[in-house]
């Protein structure tokens, strides 16, 4: 069976099955030959104004904002590029913050992603905000009524969109409108959202957003920072000065074959997204209940309707997951966020949601994607029943 699915034409993945598209997702091959054609043919730098290389590449880069601004009914000139949703979240929160003064809170949440919460814990440290963090429930949501944010006080709120380890979908306009009220800007992390379910920044509220292209089968080292043109003005400070470029807000050369496959895969996920996530969802479906159908003590983390379709967390009692992992060697699975799988401790997000340590250490998220096949969900079901039964039959004969 793996050999069918290693050799299948959809799935080129090395180790197996993929189910780690929370992580990162392959590359789309219907966007190579464009990106190709920047890297070799039309190769020239945006900024050059003096001759056609630099004119196609200029065009090319603005096609791409078009796309990309699409996808979240945005307007190109609401679009900056950076070099992927971590940079967008340092641009947006450290590049606001550097324009304001007499402020002296800020918000966020128990389980945003550490690229929000370590930005958060720089402006903490190094100015005079101080960040609360919102907790969230056992489902891991932020309750709306919880965003008390007060005039001339609260600098921002962040709240992310969809969750990157369980995929609970929050009600941002709600949260937006919390912080509206008391003339404070709202950002959220759109980055597991973007490509997965529609997202309408002016309808959400957002004033400023974040996401990448890697995380919607487009090339890594690219993402995108949207900042809400009109009243009243988003003013951001760069964090990276030289030459002007993307309106002075991130000086560098545009990365143009990163940004031209970054515009086509929003154009691919804003016409596929519909298709895609019912079909993912199915499978995501497909997945949970076989298990809970076959192995006791398991439980799902996160809220079971409210979540992208993508995404499963699920918790298998007195198993180690990373154990469990190594046994299922040719899944690909995580047991947290790919930025934080090299510390130890357990989720934060899964501890937010009131988990003990030994029940976060028992959970995997499985993140299908657009190419996952029902044959490698068939595949993982009876692999993923069969290593938790091996792993707690020998936990039984070792006490
Ligand atoms: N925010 C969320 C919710 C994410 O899932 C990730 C990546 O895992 C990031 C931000 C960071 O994205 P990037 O890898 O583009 O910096």
């Amino acid at each position: 069976m793996l050999e069918t699915i290693r050799s299948s034409k959809r799935h080129t993945c090395s180790t197996g099955v993929y189910l780690d598209h929370g992580a990162t997702t392959r590359l789309d091959e219907r966007l190579l030959e464009k990106i190709l054609h920047h890297f070799i043919k039309s190769w020239g730098n945006p900024s050059s104004r003096d001759h056609a290389l630099g004119w196609d590449a200029a065009e090319a880069v603005e096609e791409a904002r078009g796309h990309v601004a699409e996808l979240i009914n945005a307007s190109p000139n609401e679009i900056i590029f950076t070099s992927s949703a971590t940079e967008s979240i340092n641009c947006a929160l450290r590049g606001l913050v550097a324009t304001l003064s007499a402020k002296q809170q800020a918000l966020t949440g128990a389980t945003e992603h550490e690229a929000v919460l370590e930005t958060c814990r720089l402006i903490g440290t190094t100015t005079a905000l101080r960040i609360d963090i919102l907790p969230v429930d056992r489902l891991g949501r932020v309750n709306p009524d919880a965003v008390e944010c007060k005039t001339g006080e609260t600098a921002f709120v962040s709240l992310m969109l969809a969750n990157n380890e369980i995929g609970t979908i929050h009600p941002v306009r709600r949260f937006a409108e919390a912080a509206h009220a008391a003339e404070a800007v709202f950002f959220s992390d759109v980055t597991q959202a973007a490509g997965k379910i529609p997202i309408d920044v002016h309808e959400l509220g957002l004033d400023l957003a974040a996401f990448s292209a890697h995380k919607l089968y487009g090339p890594k080292g690219v993402g995108a920072l949207f900042i809400r043109s009109g009243e009243p003005e988003i003013k951001l400070e760069s964090l990276i000065v030289g030459g002007g470029h993307e309106g002075g807000l991130r000086a560098g050369t545009l990365n143009v074959p990163g940004i031209v496959g970054f515009g086509e895969a929003c154009r691919i996920a804003k016409l596929e997204m519909a298709e895609d996530s019912a079909r993912i969802g199915k499978l995501r479906d497909k997945l949970e209940n076989a298990l809970l159908a076959e192995l006791s003590d398991i439980w799902i983390n996160g809220h079971r309707e409210n979540r992208l379709s993508n995404t499963s967390n699920i918790g298998f009692r007195g198993v180690d997951a990373r154990t469990l992992i190594r046994d299922m060697h040719d899944i690909a699975v995580s047991t947290k966020s790919a930025c934080s799988s090299g510390d130890p401790s357990p989720s934060h997000v899964l501890k937010a949601l009131g988990l003990t340590d030994d029940e976060a250490y028992s959970c995997i998220r499985f993140s299908l994607g657009r190419f996952t096949t029902p044959e490698e969900i068939d595949y993982t079901i009876n692999k993923v029943i069969a290593s938790v039964h091996k792993l707690r039959r020998s936990m039984s004969v070792a006490t």
